[in-house]
């Protein structure tokens, strides 16, 4: 009778634990001391707080360099437009130089632990949608980081040909205007949407759930936030400036 009310017990506890949503830092952990946003410190930090996943954002430059940063224009240059050579000597606010995109999963390779939530920004054109996601690709591939690699995209493009060049990959759609079935139809395997989506379609988290598809949320920050989506059935994941108060929430 014992035997039967521990194994009860475990399948329980077993059950709390797969509905618990996984933790994704947004460009991430760049509110810890020393870190900034998208700067290598901020996976590491990601990575040593217990995240399940960091996410960062990925341009293209003029001469055919991916790098990690979040906006299209730096110190009023834009990246499309420039170099590598006249970005890489611009410093990050935690005195990082800009990393380029191999340095930057160079560093996720010593951090097995962490997912590497891959955002592919929107370019100027197709041409430039299909070079950068087959550059991403091609280098997640070669650094062998394929299996804990997901990308994610507001491009349709971009999601098009990394599903194409990479159909074994996760690839989630952010622009929250395809319903969950549109996801699906496209051959895509998620949707990581902001949190006023999931406000305005409440039944879309639930869709996505029943087409097998990955749900992740973003950016939800500030406890009460938090708690509410961390509580809300058929999220899997939530992407939030705030990594180190969801991870306090989820061990409650
Ligand atoms: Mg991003």
């Amino acid at each position: 009778m014992q035997r039967y009310f521990i194994s009860f017990l475990l399948t329980v506890s077993s059950l709390v634990c797969l509905a618990q949503p996984h933790v994704v830092a947004h460009r991430g952990y760049w509110k810890a001391e020393g870190s900034a946003q998208n700067s290598i410190a901020s996976f590491q930090k990601a990575a040593q707080i217990g995240c399940w996943g960091s996410e960062f954002d990925v341009w293209l430059t003029a001469d055919g360099v991916p790098v990690v940063f979040h906006d299209a224009t730096v110190e009023g240059i834009r990246i499309e437009d420039t170099t590598y050579a006249t970005l890489m000597n611009i410093r990050l606010k935690n005195g990082e130089f800009i990393p380029t995109l191999q340095q930057y999963l160079m560093e996720a390779q010593r951090h097995p632990e962490c997912r590497l939530i891959f955002e592919i920004k929107p370019h100027r054109n197709e041409k430039r949608d299909s070079r950068i996601s087959e550059l991403s690709v091609e280098l997640v591939n070669m650094l062998d980081l394929a299996s804990r690699t997901d990308y994610i995209s507001f491009s349709k493009n971009a999601c098009k040909r990394l599903h194409e060049v990479a159909p074994e990959a996760k690839v989630a759609y952010l622009n929250g205007d395809l319903a969950p079935k549109e996801v699906k139809e496209r051959g895509w395997t998620g949707i990581d949407y902001n949190s006023k989506v999931f406000d305005n379609h409440p039944d879309w988290a639930s869709e996505a759930k029943q087409l097998g598809l990955e749900v992740n949320v973003w950016t939800v920050d500030g406890e009460e936030a938090l708690t509410r989506f961390a509580k809300m059935s058929g999220i899997d994941i939530i992407t939030t400036n705030d990594p180190e108060t969801l991870i306090k929430i989820l061990g409650r």
